[in-house]
């Protein structure tokens, strides 16, 4: 284990601390008030903070100013670290307290030790982006597809054939035929065919990150299978779109006739589905009473 004092490029080391402990990123404010992002989380942040901003850190005896030392465990054989431990020290009491194990799971390493804070310019960004979550049948899914075609979207299918991943536009035939087969990854639709980025590997086609934010994309992902207690198997779909993006620390916004039509896609879930279980949640009347009775209708 390989322990290092946090100092930034001004050589300051207290600080004030923002944590989400649950998806492991973090913001330092220096004295000065310069913010630093802990470790690369770049794009994370700005996804964590939309729905929450993560309030300042303090001590038990009250002070909320702090020295950071970060632990790095390595890998067995190998240079690579797994693990990276979040220590604070309280600048009064003098208490130290690990806030947060990050586990690291990829290769190389080497930048989280060289580079253990990044500068951040402008942590508190707040973009327009929607996640909607319906509980749906396979019928809402084929619906969904019928009302997005009607729009002049292109449906652009990233699924499985053959254990391979493909990506392919598609008609709502051949679409259908894979919605009752389950081997969709998701649906992509937008009004022009847009430059995916892809990674060939030998199981086909893998689509990094979450295109859908800076390109103009309205993404169905695969529902994700949730078991309740009755025994009913419900289907959770997400769909997601934003009408603006982080760019460099800023915002960049969307072509407006992108926006006109993200305002329709959300009418249609007002229309068309009952809004019981919170925002931004569109579910299928029928879906909610069978998984859970009258609890939300
Ligand atoms: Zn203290």
């Amino acid at each position: 284990m390989i322990q290092k004092k946090i100092i930034t490029d001004n050589n300051e080391d207290k600080f004030l601390i923002r944590l989400n402990k649950t998806e492991k990123v973090g913001l330092i404010t220096t004295e000065n008030g310069s913010n630093y992002l802990i470790l690369d989380s770049y794009e994370y942040w700005y996804d964590v903070i939309q729905d929450k901003y993560p309030s300042e850190l303090k001590c038990k005896c009250k002070n909320n100013i702090f020295k950071l030392q970060f632990n790095y465990h390595q890998r067995s054989n190998s240079q690579d670290y797994d693990q990276i431990d979040i220590i604070t020290i309280c600048t009064r009491c003098k208490n130290q307290k690990t806030q947060m194990k990050i586990d690291i799971d990829y290769s190389p390493t080497s930048k989280l030790f060289e580079k253990p804070i990044t500068f951040c310019k402008n942590p508190k960004l707040r973009f327009d982006y929607t996640e909607i979550t319906s509980f749906w049948e396979i019928n809402d899914v084929i619906f969904f597809l019928e009302f997005m075609k009607d729009l002049g979207f292109i449906n652009t299918v990233w699924f499985w054939e053959n254990n391979f991943r493909n990506l392919k536009q598609m008609d709502i035939y051949e679409s259908k035929n894979l919605i009752k087969a389950g081997r969709y990854l998701s649906f992509l639709f937008s009004l022009n065919y847009p430059n995916y980025s892809k990674i060939e590997n030998d199981k086909g086609f893998y689509l990094p990150g979450d295109q859908w934010k800076e390109k103009e994309i309205v993404q169905l992902r695969s529902p994700i299978t949730i078991l309740y207690e009755n025994d009913q198997k419900g289907y959770l779909y997400y769909i997601n779109y934003c009408n603006e993006y982080i760019y460099n620390y800023a915002i960049k916004s969307k072509s407006d006739d992108f926006k006109k039509n993200t305002k329709k896609i959300y009418n249609w879930f007002k229309t068309n589905y009952v809004n019981n279980r919170g925002k931004n949640c569109y579910d299928n009347k029928n879906e909610l009473v069978r998984l859970f009775n009258n609890k939300y209708t």
